[in-house]
């Protein structure tokens, strides 16, 4: 199979393909071609079409173009848009030997990581809304809204998901946290263990239960039984971050206009969150919820244009209808 893709490797990088190559290779086809479908499906709606048209620029000229070339120039192998604690290993002894031994592009990458983690999500956040990252850059959310959009309806929109949500998304969360601290604390003492844990063993355990099991075989394999945001959803530990600083300080909601509503449940039965997007409508309240990645699916598929993505003033965040109350941005 890998031989399979040897001519396209040989092009780009004048080798043989290696397993990854042919896994990179396979991951932006898919993008591709169900990108495609997808945005012939969305062809009247703007958003969706050029939303769609920045996933597939992102997975294929980052994720798959960009690395093979640094490759070519015998430089270290890096997604410029993988952010930590997505990008789990980023402070991994091995990874920050490699920034050293880079000289100034190590560095740059090394400072790259970090920006980014620390300044562009929650500029970005604060700004756009996690959609910038989980709808127009992301290559896990780019799969889920390609190749994943038949199965966006199948998300499970009981309370107890949501409950569920809430406990697994930051239970990774903290795990990527401990296991990094875990990871400085070992590089920087030159300790093989802490508190009589094995750093590498920790390590291991994160990369086969969240990177292979949880991102991998349920995060994808499932997308025909939980719904195309599965990972997204339940356990990304990003999206868990970029979550917080949209929950708590940023300017994108969705509006709703409530005496438009005809109660139909398109919004909610094609939201791949699993929220009740109905519920915010019929009530003419604001949706400002950390879970939503801003796919505008439910705008699109709403029959009386209840529903707008918005970026706006921050003080403004919860409108309450003033004959309904109940305050479901509480959630
Ligand atoms: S609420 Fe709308 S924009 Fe947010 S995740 Fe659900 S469908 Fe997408
Ligand atoms: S799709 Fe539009 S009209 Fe239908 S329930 Fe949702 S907001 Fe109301």
């Amino acid at each position: 199979m890998i031989a399979v893709a040897d001519p396209v490797s040989i092009l780009i990088t004048g080798t043989p393909a290696g397993k990854w190559f042919l896994y990179g290779l396979l991951y932006t086809l898919f993008v591709g071609i169900m990108g495609v479908r997808f945005i012939v499906k969305y062809r009247h709606n703007r958003y969706q079409v050029v939303r769609t048209l920045s996933v597939i620029f992102f997975q294929t000229a980052f994720a798959f173009i960009i690395p093979q070339i640094l490759t070519i120039l015998q430089k270290p192998y890096i997604d410029f848009k993988n952010i930590w604690p997505l990008d789990y290993s980023f402070f991994f002894s091995y990874k920050i030997q490699e920034y050293l031994n880079n000289g100034t592009f190590g560095f740059f990458m090394l400072g790259w990581g970090l920006a980014l983690m620390l300044i562009g999500v929650p500029l970005f956040t604060y700004f756009f809304g996690k959609r910038w990252y989980c709808s127009w850059v992301c290559g896990c959310g780019g799969l889920a809204e390609t190749a994943g959009d038949p199965f966006r309806q199948l998300s499970n929109k009981s309370l107890k998901a949501w409950k569920f949500e809430r406990i697994s998304i930051y239970s990774v969360l903290i795990f990527a946290i401990l296991m990094t601290l875990a990871t400085l604390y070992s590089f920087f003492t030159e300790q093989n263990s802490v508190l009589g844990i094995d750093t590498y063993k920790i390590q291991s355990f994160y990369g086969f239960l969240v990177g292979s099991i949880l991102a991998g075989v349920i995060g994808t394999g499932f997308y025909p039984v939980m719904g195309n945001r599965v990972w997204c959803r339940f356990f990304c530990p990003l999206a868990a971050y970029l979550g917080i600083v949209q929950r708590y300080k940023s300017r994108f909601r969705i509006t709703t206009n409530g005496g438009q509503c005809i109660s139909c449940g398109n919004c909610s039965t094609y939201c791949e969150m699993g929220i009740d997007v109905r519920a915010y409508a019929q009530k003419g309240q604001n949706i400002v919820r950390a879970s939503c990645v801003g796919c505008g699916i439910c705008a699109a598929v709403c029959p009386r244009g209840v529903l707008k993505l918005e970026n706006a003033d921050p003080n403004s965040r919860i409108k309450t209808n003033p004959v309904l109350t109940g305050n479901l941005n509480n959630q």
